[in-house]
């Protein structure tokens, strides 16, 4: 018997086993991988980030001629790029494996299923008999797939999802990456400073649908440097395994004839994650789904059964790897007979593109939505230190204010970095920080830090860096 039993092994289930035994409780936690780590540390976060590291790197070499500082076009040893990022997975999910011993949590390497509301059958990774586990309580968090395009996708090693574009079989060259969201921006801005010719295509009018425009306009104007071609309001109809790629069928307001068909070497399909709550026995138990697929749970996150609970991509948006570990200390405590809830004011948001566009809280276009009167003050980044120091001047922050009470409602940006300097955003938006907070908080110069204190300062009418009097 176990008092309790996470089912998959990512960033919500490990970080609430972890948690978990750490409150003393007796734990195991399955997952078919050798290690914890899910979706993010084995095929997500943690493999684009590195492979985003190395394009950084080379983006940074090529920009470096503005400097007087020109360096010959990379060689490209792909097996070693591959090897580093591997390394760094290795590294990182076997250092979760001994944290997770160390905590004498039992890891069992197989598939769950229920049984009934209180007993699982796991099927060992290796194959042979399966395991019978009994349960006081369970967490499932066994997270997201790759969404195919519905009636389109066609079995070709030339099309890939995301996993397949991390295991870089080669560097293409030309890639349609089908799905302007952040998966397809981040990995499609990888293969293209690998040397690919990318082409993105995007269904609705802009790229990164949902975030907000002002901070979009940044970054699109960059891929339209990077990338081949951005196809926008445009959608994939057919695709074809051709003698040396796929051929691609599109259509779209005011898409050339020549766009219409063309062969690629290879295609990226990004178009979203759906969660993976068809796990194998549910439907013996009483845990409910909604219509959109997603495990229903409450604000503590309890499925309708009371012995099981739920967290991360599985139970909704954000599907984010943080959205999932913050969930998971509630379920714990829920679990432990804490009076708690999940929450939050602001869940952020990265794209690790370049620029990186971040954001958190309420955006211009929720406050529209709502009806809810709102202030804004922009901050350049033309105007920072910092930003111009390392030639990258172009970049927005952006606060989204309660004219009211002055309270930081959101907050946006985009440029060099930006997603190292939004969790100040996130502290400001928990703390019920006003804009004054921000504004008289002394930030280290020159940072990138700086455009919060400034764009605080716009609101206010005085930014020392831009002249924006304040309108009377
Ligand atoms: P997952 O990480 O999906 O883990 C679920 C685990 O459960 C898996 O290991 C699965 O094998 C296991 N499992 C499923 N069913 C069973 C079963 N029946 N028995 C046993 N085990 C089972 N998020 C960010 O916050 N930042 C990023 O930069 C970021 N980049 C990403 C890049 C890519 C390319 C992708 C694909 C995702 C990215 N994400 C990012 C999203 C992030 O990976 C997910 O939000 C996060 O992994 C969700 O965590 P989770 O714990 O809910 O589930």
């Amino acid at each position: 018997m176990s008092q309790l039993v996470v089912i998959g092994g990512g960033p919500g289930g490990y970080a609430a086993a972890f948690y978990a035994a750490d409150l003393g409780m007796q734990v195991t936690l399955v997952d078919m991988e050798l290690n914890p780590g899910g979706v993010c540390l084995y095929r997500g976060c943690i493999p684009s980030k590195a492979l985003l590291h190395v394009a950084k790197v080379a983006g940074e070499a090529k920009h470096a001629a503005n400097w007087g500082l020109t360096y010959a076009e990379p060689t490209i040893d792909l097996g070693k790029l591959r090897g580093f990022k591997d390394s760094v997975v290795t590294k990182l999910t076997s250092g979760l494996g001994q944290v997770s011993k160390m905590r004498k949590i039992t890891y069992i390497q197989g598939k769950a299923s229920f049984v009934d509301a209180k007993n699982l059958s796991i099927e060992p990774a290796g194959g042979g008999a399966a395991q019978s586990l009994a349960f006081e309580h369970a967490i499932i968090a066994t997270g997201s797939s790759p969404t195919r395009i519905p009636g389109l996708t066609i079995e070709s090693d030339r099309v890939m999802d995301s996993t397949g574009a991390l295991n870089l079989p080669d560097i293409p060259k030309t890639l349609l990456v089908v799905g302007g969201g952040y998966i397809g921006l981040e990995l499609g801005s990888v293969y293209a400073a690998l040397g690919t010719q990318v082409t993105v295509v995007e269904m609705t009018d802009g790229l990164l649908p949902g975030a907000d425009r002002d901070l979009v306009t940044f970054l699109a104007r960059r891929l339209e440097t990077t990338l081949h071609k951005i196809l926008l309001k445009t959608r994939v109809t057919g695709m074809k395994d051709a003698k040396n790629g796929v051929t691609v069928a599109m259509e779209g307001e005011g898409l050339a004839d020549a766009d219409k068909s063309q062969t690629f070497d290879r295609v990226l399909v990004s178009i979203g994650r759906r969660p993976n709550s068809k796990v194998p026995g549910l439907d013996k138990t009483g845990v409910a789904v909604n219509d959109r697929g997603f495990i229903s749970v409450d604000a503590a996150m309890r499925t309708s059964e009371p012995n099981i609970f739920a967290i991360g991509d599985v139970v909704g948006e954000p599907m984010l790897a943080h959205k999932a570990s913050h969930e998971a200390r509630v379920a714990v405590e829920a679990i432990l007979g804490h009076k708690v809830a999940f929450e939050p004011q602001a869940i952020p948001a990265v794209v690790f593109t370049d620029p990186e566009v971040a954001w958190c809280g309420l955006t211009e276009a929720d406050a529209k939505k709502q009806g809810r009167k709102v202030e804004i003050a922009k901050f350049p980044w033309a105007a920072l230190g910092r930003a111009l120091a390392i030639d990258r001047p172009e970049g927005m922050t952006k606060l989204i204010i309660d004219p009211e009470t002055e309270r930081i409602l959101g907050v946006g940006m985009v440029g060099a970095g930006a997603g190292e300097n939004i969790a100040e955003g996130v502290l400001a938006i928990e703390m019920a920080a006003l804009a004054s907070d921000l504004k008289l908080t002394i930030h280290p110069h020159p940072t990138m830090s700086e455009t919060m204190m400034e764009a605080a300062e716009v609101f206010f009418g005085h930014a020392t860096h831009v002249y924006r009097p304040k309108k009377k």
